[in-house]
This record gives structure tokens, sequence and C-alpha cells, in this order.
């Protein structure tokens, strides 16, 4: 394997990391759900506080909160993220003038903050395996399939080196199969599909019932699946699902502390490591924004399943260079975005980094808590440097006035 690091004059140079998942307007609600409400507080209940927030945004507030967001993705070392936008509507589900406003206010908010991105509008339809109608509260999210193509194509008219459009289905049991044929007949083949998968035991249950397969099983018994899809979580797999995932060249993205954070439970990464199989992190739900947090506590997460010491080995015996290695390798048919140029620094000077060798990266993602990303440089330019994004604190000014509005 190639040196990940290497030492320039001014501190340890490594490629930026992809963010293969996020929820802007999630990052408004970040801590806000972790007081019980219920002895079975679940992944369901923490979705009603998301839907009360999902309720309140507009337009304006979804940029405020996603340029911060993205401030400290990029503070953080992520030089790129996949959006998976589905707040597309008014709050009783009528369209804004422009059907795109909110994708194009997160646009905006990469835009002014330097990001790459991958846009990816999520098609949502059904409330469940059942078919049922969306609920009030999902309102803002749907479409039916020929309004949803015209949103893509308005957003595929918007792309650039920097900006790039992906089709997306929020989950097996949001969009029924009819409209996932009819959208993967009407994209190009190289578009990036991404969706939402066996992400928890409830889901593998109903789609057991009510179509007598898990959801990884059943997308692939019935859809060509290859290098272009992002399965995200994927959480539940039997052997053999975790098997067909790596064969396709699918891109598994997991999300290490929101999972832990809903209460999820693990991935298979050790068998599906063995197997070959390409994978990536995101944020997902911002509980945290750290691509160390996520990479350390996908290993720490095994490592407490399993009561041993490094697993995830394999690209190289250092754990921490094989889980750098996977979130950064293969990215591009899953995001469009060519991002090979672009670039972190961390400080040299950070004390957990005193006296690094070849022992770098496994000291950078696994000792102290202190960020060390000193600069990050994406399409050329310096967007971080000396630890501050250059248009962070009037950023972070906007985002308090959302957020006030948001709860007031
Ligand atoms: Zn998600």
């Amino acid at each position: 394997m190639d040196n990940l690091a290497t030492r320039t004059d001014t501190g340890w140079r490594l490629p930026a990391l992809p963010n293969l998942h996020s929820h802007a307007f999630q990052r408004a609600m970040a801590g806000m759900a972790e007081r019980r409400t219920d002895p079975a507080d679940s992944f369901w209940t923490w979705r009603e506080t998301m839907y009360r927030f999902a309720g309140r945004m507009t337009p304006e507030t979804m940029q405020a909160v996603a340029a911060q967001l993205y401030v400290e993705m990029l503070e953080a070392g992520y030089g790129s993220v996949c959006e998976f936008q589905y707040v597309h509507h008014q709050p009783d589900g009528t369209p804004y003038d422009d059907p795109a406003a909110m994708s194009l206010a997160l646009v905006e908010a990469a835009r002014e903050t330097g990001i790459r991105m991958t846009l990816l509008p999520v098609l949502y339809m059904t409330g469940g395996f059942d078919g049922r109608p969306l609920g009030e509260r999902q309102a803002r999210f749907g479409h039916d399939v020929e309004r949803y193509l015209r949103l893509l194509e308005q957003l595929r008219a918007l792309e650039a080196p920097d900006l790039q459009a992906g089709a997306c289905f929020h989950s097996l049991r949001a969009v029924p199969e009819p409209a996932m044929r009819e959208v993967l007949a009407a994209i190009p083949e190289s578009m990036p599909v991404h969706i939402h998968i066996a992400e928890q035991i409830g889901e593998v249950q109903d789609s057991l019932a009510l179509r007598d397969a898990r959801p990884v099983e059943w997308l692939y018994d019935n859809f060509d699946v290859d290098a272009r899809w992002a399965l995200v979580h994927a959480t539940h797999l039997t052997e053999e699902e975790t098997r067909r995932i790596a064969a396709s060249k699918a891109t598994v993205v997991l999300c290490p502390t929101t999972e832990a954070n809903l209460g999820d439970g693990l991935f298979p990464l050790r068998d599906y490591l063995d197997a070959g199989g390409r994978w990536g992190i995101g944020s997902d739900s911002h509980i945290s924004v750290s691509p160390v947090e996520e990479l350390r506590w996908l290993e720490y997460g095994q490592r407490l399943m399993t009561r041993r010491r490094n697993i995830a080995v394999g690209a190289s015996e250092s754990v921490g260079e094989t889980l750098l290695q996977g979130a950064l390798a293969d990215k591009p048919a899953i995001t469009g975005i060519d991002s090979s140029g672009d670039w972190i620094e961390l400080d040299p000077k950070t004390p957990t980094l005193a006296g690094a060798t070849t022992d770098l990266v496994d000291r950078w993602i696994f000792s102290g808590n202190r960020n060390a990303v000193d600069t990050v440089q994406v399409g050329g330019q310096r967007l971080v440097v000396e630890g501050r994004h250059r248009n962070r604190d009037a950023i972070a000014a906007r985002y308090q006035a959302a957020i006030h509005q948001l709860l007031a």
C-alpha cells in the first residue's frame, strides 16, 4: 500500500475524506433527542424529534444549518459530502414556487463553504412496505416519479466538477418496486444510486413479512446492483448477503456514530473485509462531525462485539491505515466526483502526534480528541487555515440565529 501520509515542511499531508451520507438539516437537532420519553425508546422515537425539525425548516434555515455543518466537516478533514436530501416541499406538501428550493439551499451552502457536493434528491413515496400513503408529517418528502425525474433533471443542469447529482431512493419501505424500475430506466447508466437499507431490525422483519425476503436479499434478487450503488447502513446482514454485496462492488456506507446513537446494531465488518467489500463513512445525523470518530468507533464497535483487538486490518497490519484506506478508496462511482487533488494537513505540533513516523495514521485515528487538522485544500482553494474555515465566524452567527428561529 502507498503511504497515505506524507511529511511536508508544514505538516502531515493526507487526502481529504469523502463524507458519503448526510442529512444536513439534522445538524440542527444534534443532542436534542437524548432524554428518555418512553422506556422502549428507539430509532422510531428519535424519528419523532427529527420530524418536528423537518417540519420547521425553510430554505433560509436549511442553508444556514447546512453551511455551519459544512464548515464543521471541512475543519474536521472532509472535502466532499453526499447530501441525501428529502425535505423538498412546504410543510403541507405543496411544492415551493421553485420545486428545487430546498435542494438549491444546500447547493448555496456548499458554494459558500467550498465543500464538494454530490446532491442526492430523495424519492420518497410510501410510509411502509405495505404501500400505505405518507403520513401528514411526511408530506414535505413526497414525489411521484414524474416530478421526481423533473427535479433530478433540474439539478443535473447545475453539474460542475464540484457539484454532481445522483439518484436516491429513501429506502425499500418508501419506494415501490415499479417506481424504482422507472427511475433506473430513466437515468444515465453511470449515475450514482443511493439507498438506506437494513438499518433496523423492524425493517428486516417487515420486509420478510411482506416480501418474503430480507431487504438486501430482495434488492439483489430483483435489481442489478453494481459499483454505482451506495447501500447506506446495511447493518443487518446474513453471511450470504454480506458476500453478495462485496461481489457486486457496491459500497456500504457506514455511519458508526449515528448507528450507535440510534441503537441500530453492528455491521459484520470482518466478514465483509474478508469478502473484499467496498465501504466508506458518513456522518448521517451529525451527532458527530469527525472522520476520526467515525473510524475509531467503527473499530471499537467490532472490538466490543468480539472481545478482541485490531479487527480492521488487511490493506496493512495497521488498523488506522486500513480504515483510512477503506474510507478513501473507490468513491467516484458513487459520488461522481474526482477529489484526487484535495488534501488535508495535520499539525505536527499536536502533542498526540509527537514523534510520529509510520504510526502517524494510527495516532491520528486513535489518540486524543483535539482536532489535529490544520489546513484543508479543496479544488485548489485553501478553505481551512490554522484549523479555522475562512468564513467560520459569519456562518456561525447566522447559524445561531437560525437555531433560535427553529426553536421559537
Ligand atoms: Zn440516513
